[in-house]
This record gives C-alpha cells, sequence and structure tokens, in this order.
C-alpha cells in the first residue's frame, strides 16, 4: 500500500491542501531494496505537499528530505547522503484511453512538468524514490574527504609514475592538436 497518499476529494473541498508525511526507515529500505540505498539512521525523512487545484488539473509543489547511506566510490566505506529537494508536478486527469501498461499510472521523473492521476487518490510514492535516486551522483564521496587513512593510500597509489592521470594525457593532446595547426 502507498504511504504517500493524496485524496483528490479533500483538495477540491478546499481548492488547497497540505499535508505533511514522515518518511520512515522502514518504506525507504523497503523502496530502495533493490538499490545500494539504504536509509540512514536517526531522524525520518520529512515530504511535505501543498496540492491545489487548478481547473482539473493538481499542481503539486513540496519538499522532500530524507538521508541515505550508500558505499563511497572513492573508499569503499559507507557514506551518508542528504537529500534536500524540492517537488513540482502537474497532474491532469488521464485521458479514458485504455493504457496498454498499468504501469504506466505510476508517475515518473521523464514527464515532471506534467503526469496524470486517475480515480479518487494520487499516490506519491514513485515520484518519492524516483527522486531519491535522481539525487545520487555518477560518483558518490565522503564529502570533505574521505578517512584520512584511507586518503593516504589513495594518495600513494596516485603518485605511481606508470599510471599518467587523465588530465595529463588530455593535455598531451591538446599539445598535439596545436602543434597539427
Ligand atoms: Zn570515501
Amino acid at each position: 500500500m502507498a504511504r504517500f497518499t493524496l485524496h483528490v476529494a479533500d483538495i477540491e473541498a478546499k481548492g488547497r491542501r497540505d499535508y505533511h508525511f514522515a518518511v520512515p526507515a522502514e518504506w525507504l529500505a523497503e523502496a530502495l531494496a533493490d538499490t545500494e540505498l539504504r536509509p540512514a539512521t536517526g531522524e525520518p525523512g520529512e515530504l511535505s505537499v501543498s496540492a491545489k487545484k487548478l481547473g482539473d488539473d493538481v499542481y503539486l509543489d513540496g519538499h522532500l528530505r530524507a538521508a541515505v547511506r550508500l558505499p563511497c566510490a572513492r573508499c569503499g566505506e559507507d557514506m551518508t547522503l542528504a537529500i534536500d529537494l524540492p517537488l513540482q508536478q502537474f497532474l491532469s486527469p488521464r485521458p479514458d484511453t485504455p493504457s496498454p501498461m498499468p504501469e504506466e499510472l505510476e508517475l515518473t521523473p521523464e514527464d515532471l512538468d506534467r503526469d496524470y492521476y486517475a480515480g479518487e487518490s494520487i499516490e506519491l510514492d514513485a515520484l518519492v524514490r524516483e527522486q531519491i535516486l535522481l539525487e545520487v551522483p555518477m560518483r558518490p564521496a565522503h564529502e570533505g574527504g574521505c578517512d584520512p587513512e584511507v586518503e593516504k593510500i589513495l594518495a600513494s597509489s596516485s603518485e605511481s609514475p606508470k599510471k599518467e592521470s587523465p588530465f595529463a594525457a588530455l593535455l598531451s593532446l591538446k599539445d598535439q592538436a596545436k602543434k597539427g595547426e
């Protein structure tokens, strides 16, 4: 069952409705079970959403805060990644054409500007999950550097004369290109 559910009738009743959800570790653990991410210990995250009815459309303006743990790409030790980001979403009533795949009802990041809702409730679980995954950098690394002991090992291995840094290789390519002009 979805944890973050908005009810269209509630939003309609006053034209606007504010929601505040806790984002507990259990939800994060389940939603992120097939990823490298795990919930960080400590305070549960928060999802706040202000939902407005604009004609038939629903406009969501919200904020997501949560913390996850994942391995650092430099040292391999666990690190905490703080998620703190705004969420905005336009939802239109889903057209009546039958959808070939029910998964299409989920909110996806590919179409953040406009998505669809159907029926009386709007479930944000898939959207929240995708937003967290999108926040993970390509190479997550400890902010402010890794463990000093690990830094020493990393530094000594990069001093190895055999290995040319990619940046140096790029510079020499540039020099060659200049000579060719
Ligand atoms: Zn690290």
